[in-house]
């Protein structure tokens, strides 16, 4: 007899909470079954039950689950273990993984809001029922209410198994920002009412629209759409895309329906991807990529983890797609991460054509009943499948996980910052596939320090392409030394004379230019010439960003804005001046360079909608626009033929960050940019602007020389004492008042200097000492790599729960950041 259920609660607890289970759900009830419990005061939450058992917990009363949500578990016992993997290893509770990992829709409370569908229509086989007739009114009578509202609005109480229901049939929305961009899940799709290959049908058709010419350039239309001349590549085509690409109006297609040529159709639309039937071949592997597969594979047979380090277009796409198909044929399932996916529409539609309807994207950027929708479909079926995912889709629930590979593993984006679970992609997908029994491919063109030591050590395997497919020429990386630049009085805004004379030439031969700028704005600050005053936000502990377009200052961090101040508040005078350079700057002296150049800049501020960064890519692409000026943005897995310049603005900006990483990333990230040049058989250039030329980084970027870059790196790790010589914990602390942190920060680092003596660095001001009024302060713990993390964890909650008998300790906020980045 099962009478106890141990739940996940989702919030940040550090235990699990037990419940009664009643006794028409006894035999029901299943470790990953979602149940609706209250907690606190008349609170209601949906609760994941992980353990089953008999024994009464004592000292408290137990409360009885409220309702069972699920016919089957809709979370598997493989993902619960990686939870409790996650929260040992990150220092937080399960509660925090449990609210990362399942889609807002998934796990209703009392404090969710919800919207309406106004779009919902009721079927005539799954009408209303009463009470979600009653919910439905009040919602749309009210627009936006949380569950709680909901509840007092209407009378009636334990909802959440009604809402989900509603919400699973799209009747009503979690909301949340990103409503907008919903897509219904039907569209009106066209064909022809002949198939393909009746080539009688096609002509007659012909014939009858020869006269009307608009109804001729509709259907030539949807013959190019829809593949119908290529035998088995048949795409379907929507009606919008349809009148789009005709440029005619619905009734021209309305005629062509009349003539019985055409008909209308719904279909559904799986919101992951325009469904397409697998049409392209798989490439054909080169020798050296040959060789590289299959020393991928037996590298494998003894190691769980393998490290594919080749240079940019080396073909570790080409590998990989390879690698999928061999999983997919053994009928299991692959997960492909990547840093983000809004920055690979090149990729995935690459996979789209090889894998068609197999592949499934999970995108940073998709709102949550797509979630849900990827997430009920992954559960429901044990299919050989794979997933192009982001960080989060390592929480995604598999059945059958047989692979896993981690793109551009080097990518800090792979780490969440905030909040938490403050997890690293790369590392918890090792350790899932473990769980699973699958093996893991890191890619990279730079691997991570951490991950090429590992592999000369032989933890992982190490497999390397050292030319580019073809043999194509690695691009020539060329210095500007800024220096002599400005000494000769030859620099143009921010352009060396060398740099402008590569762009005049490039244009000149049809060609396109890539500019790479490390910040985004216009410039990353203003100052008083005079005083050296620097305008900061009045919320967090950074300086304000100018922004051109509408001349005001913007904190990065917490949004707060203000005008350019025509007086220093310090020293009252009219000596404010704009200094140094982000991407809105140079697109400006690229617009007074070449007034005439059709141009784009893609960063943060330019791609906030949804489809604004594919409009970006599509256009240069295209070749409308000549030159691109971006962010990292423009480092990653882009493919154009005809960039054959890039430029790095300033590699200064990026060496001079205050990271003992800021070397390594400033290696990987102008090895990327410049790979972007030349990508066929001509050699690209880089023009690369600097002030220190004579810095070995410099001579290890033209190079191309990651081993050097690795091997200088990691003797000054060992000397500092930094991963992967040792295991980094950052101890965040924080509160309203800055005295008061000053001194409980100084006497926690007291306490663990007693356990952890000389392993404690601080208390330290880390670079943004405070965030939305909150001040920071944050203690560094370096352990060795080999220390137990559970062993750490405990000795951490002593010493937190010892420190809270003293009260003071009480109003201070206090979290982890584990392998921070
Ligand atoms: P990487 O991922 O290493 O940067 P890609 O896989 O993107 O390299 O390959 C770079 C370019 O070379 C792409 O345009 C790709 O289509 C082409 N390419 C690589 N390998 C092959 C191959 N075996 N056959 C045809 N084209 C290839
Ligand atoms: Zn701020
Ligand atoms: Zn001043």
């Amino acid at each position: 007899m099962n009478r106890f259920a141990d739940v996940i609660l989702p919030l940040p607890l550090y235990r699990y909470f037990t419940y009664r289970v009643p006794e028409e759900m006894q035999g029901h009830l299943r470790q990953g079954h979602r149940v609706v419990v209250s907690f606190g005061r008349s609170k209601f939450y949906t609760a994941i039950v992980v353990a089953l058992h008999d024994s009464e917990p004592q000292g408290y009363e137990v409360k009885e689950i409220a309702t069972l949500l699920d016919d089957e578990p809709i979370v598997l016992r493989p993902q619960l273990k990686f939870w409790e993997w996650i929260a040992e290893y990150y220092l937080c509770s399960v509660g925090d993984v449990y609210k990362a990992a399942l889609p807002s829709g998934l796990k209703l409370e009392s404090e969710t809001s919800l919207t309406i569908n106004a779009d919902f229509e009721e079927e005539a086989d799954d009408r209303l029922t009463e009470r979600e007739a009653v919910l439905m009114q009040a919602l749309s009578a009210q627009g936006r209410l949380t569950v709680h509202e909901l509840e007092k609005a209407t009378g009636l109480r334990n909802t959440l198994p009604v809402l989900r229901r509603l919400v699973e049939r799209e009747a009503i929305f979690v909301s949340e920002r990103l409503r907008a961009n919903y897509k219904p899940k039907t569209e009106v799709c066209v064909r022809l009412t002949f198939g393909q290959g009746d080539n009688d049908a096609l002509r007659n058709a012909f014939d009858m629209v020869r006269r009307a010419k608009q109804q001729e350039t509709l259907l030539l239309s949807f013959l190019d759409l829809s593949h119908f001349m290529q035998a088995g590549c048949y795409t379907e085509v929507s009606r919008a895309a349809l009148l789009a690409r005709a440029g005619v109006s619905p009734a021209v297609l309305a005629g062509l329906v009349n003539k019985g040529i055409m008909e209308t159709y719904k279909r559904e639309v799986s919101r992951f991807a325009p469904v397409q039937r697998a049409c392209t071949p798989m490439p054909v592997l080169s020798g050296e990529q040959t060789r590289a597969y299959n020393e991928i594979f037996a590298t494998l047979h003894d190691k769980s983890v393998t490290l594919l380090h080749g240079v940019t277009s080396s073909g570790k796409t080409e590998i990989y797609i390879h690698v999928i198909d061999a999983i997919l044929k053994q009928g299991r399932q692959v997960l492909y991460l990547v840093p983000e996916i809004a920055l690979t529409t090149q990729l995935t539609e690459r996979l789209q054509k090889v894998f068609g309807d197999k592949l499934l994207i999970y995108h940073s950027r998709f709102s949550d009943n797509e979630r849900v929708e990827l997430w009920q479909k992954l559960l429901r079926s044990r299919e050989p499948r794979v997933v192009l995912g982001v960080r989060s889709s390592v929480f995604l629930p598999f059945h059958n996980l047989g692979f896993v590979i981690v793109d551009e593993e080097h990518e800090t984006s792979y780490k969440q910052y905030d909040p938490a679970p403050r997890y690293h992609a790369r590392n918890a997908a090792i350790v899932l596939a473990q769980m699973y029994g699958a093996k893991v491919l890191l890619g990279s063109a730079t691997p991570a320090v951490e991950s090429y030591y590992n592999a000369l050590s032989g933890k992982y395997g190490l497999v390397e392409l050292h030319t580019r497919y073809a043999n194509n020429p690695l691009p020539e990386v060329r210095i500007v030394d800024m220096r002599e630049q400005r000494r000769k009085r030859l620099v143009k805004g921010n352009f060396s004379e060398p740099l402008l004379d590569q762009i005049r030439g490039a244009l000149k031969r049809e060609e396109q230019v890539i500019l790479f700028q490390n910040r985004r704005g216009f410039a990353p600050m203003v100052e008083c010439r005079e005083c050296a005053w620097i305008p900061k936000c009045t919320q967090c502990d950074v300086s304000l960003t100018y922004h051109k377009r509408d001349n005001r200052l913007v904190c990065h961090y917490c949004g707060y804005s203000c005008e350019v101040p025509r007086i220093c508040p310090a020293c009252l005078q009219p000596t404010i001046e704009v200094r140094g350079f982000g991407t809105e700057r140079i697109e400006e002296d690229v617009e007074t360079l070449f007034p005439e150049v059709p141009l784009a800049r893609m960063d943060m501020d330019t791609t906030r909608s949804r489809n604004a960064y594919q409009e970006i890519i599509d256009d240069f692409a295209a070749g409308k626009s000549k030159i691109l000026i971006g962010t990292q943005m423009v480092t990653k897995g882009l493919d154009f033929d005809r960039v054959s310049i890039v430029g790095i603005l300033s590699a200064d900006s990026m060496l001079s960050f205050p990271d003992f990483r800021a070397h390594e990333r400033a290696f990987q990230m102008m090895a990327q940019v410049a790979g972007r040049s030349g990508r066929g058989k001509s050699r690209g250039v880089v023009l690369l602007q600097t002030s220190q030329p004579e810095l070995p980084l410099i001579s290890q970027v033209i190079n191309h020389d990651y081993v050097g870059m690795y091997n200088d790196q990691l003797s000054q790790r060992e000397q500092f004492g930094y991963p992967p010589f040792t295991r980094l914990i950052y101890i965040y602390l924080k509160h309203r008042d800055e005295a008061v942190l000053d001194t409980l920060s100084q006497r926690y680092a007291t306490m663990l200097r007693k356990v952890f003596g000389e392993r404690v660095l601080g208390p330290d001001n880390p670079p943004v000492a405070r965030i939305q009024s909150l001040y920071i302060r944050k203690i560094m713990l370096k352990v060795e790599v080999t220390a137990s993390m559970a062993q750490v964890k405990e000795l951490l909650r002593q010493i937190y729960e010892r420190s809270l008998m003293d009260d003071s300790f009480k109003s201070l906020t206090l979290y982890y950041d584990v392998d921070p980045m």
